[in-house]
């Protein structure tokens, strides 16, 4: 027991030497390296600061060695980096750079601009997934209070609806008008085919006043996506809204884009 934790202890003693070993040979390294340039604006010695970046020591410019030093090996022309790699900018070949300690570039800019793209598309789906789930729940909403002024152009279907009838309609609900007990009455005879408005029995005895609580009520089921409703010439038509029975899908899950999701998952987190 003893001897496995002390071959435990110097193997964590043994990595800690050879990190320090390998900071101090990529600093050896990138001052090799970079013995023979100068900064392109003011011919000032150069230290690099991270992989792909150097710093001018006087006028603080910061370059990238490899783009700003090194040419294409066949045609001469300047290097450019494509996400991860270097390549020439004439002739595409690839261009392994002198200036990287362990051979990993990373172009900034292109993955601000898919973790922005990323975010996004997550945004996206997750208002997709809301929508579904507000879909699907909709049968167990209950309508809010009613109020009449809230229904856009409601007054106007109304006084068409009792149109003929003598007095023209006043638009506040009256006392007695009992929501919750229409709607239950409605949906005891609402069915999932279609069917209209007067084949639902009256609920009062004064037909008019019936007939317009009755539509009053189908209005607030169909905003509650309790029913479906519709005109079918002077007739207003009615049925139970169907919901889906595969329940929730959500199209268009997060895709892949360019092999990179994981990758930028790992740099997100
Ligand atoms: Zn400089
Ligand atoms: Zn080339």
């Amino acid at each position: 027991m003893i001897n496995r934790k002390r071959i435990v202890e110097s193997s964590f003693a043994l990595v800690a030497a050879v990190s320090r070993f390998a900071a101090r040979a990529r600093t050896f390294y990138y001052d090799v390296v970079l013995s023979d340039h100068v900064c392109p604006t003011c011919d000032s010695p150069v230290t690099m600061l991270g992989e792909g970046r150097c710093r001018c020591r006087s006028c603080s410019r910061i370059v990238d060695p490899t783009l700003a030093f090194q040419a294409c090996p066949r045609c001469g022309a300047k290097p450019r980096l494509r996400i991860r790699r270097y390549e020439c900018s004439a002739c595409g070949a690839e261009i392994t750079s002198r200036f990287l300690f362990d051979g990993l570039v990373f172009d900034a800019d292109y993955f601000r601009r898919k973790m922005g793209e990323h975010r996004q598309r997550r945004a996206e789906q997750r208002e997709r997934i809301r929508q579904v789930l507000a879909e699907g729940r909709s049968g167990v909403l209950t309508p809010p209070p009613a109020d009449l002024s809230t229904v856009p152009g409601l007054a106007d279907a109304l006084n068409s609806l009792t149109g003929g009838m003598q007095l023209p309609l006043t638009y506040q609900p009256r006392e007695g008008f009992d929501l919750k007990r229409y709607q239950a009455h409605l949906q005891a005879h609402i069915q999932p085919f279609a069917m209209s408005l007067d084949e639902i029995p009256p609920l009062g005895e004064d037909a008019r006043i019936d007939r317009v609580w009755r539509f009053i009520t189908i209005i607030f089921l169909a905003h509650a996506g309790i029913i479906e409703v519709w005109q079918d010439g002077q007739t207003v038509m009615l049925k139970q809204y169907e919901t889906n029975p595969e329940g929730p899908h959500v199209p268009g899950d997060v895709e892949e884009i360019d092999g990179v999701e994981g990758l930028v998952g790992r740099v997100e987190t």
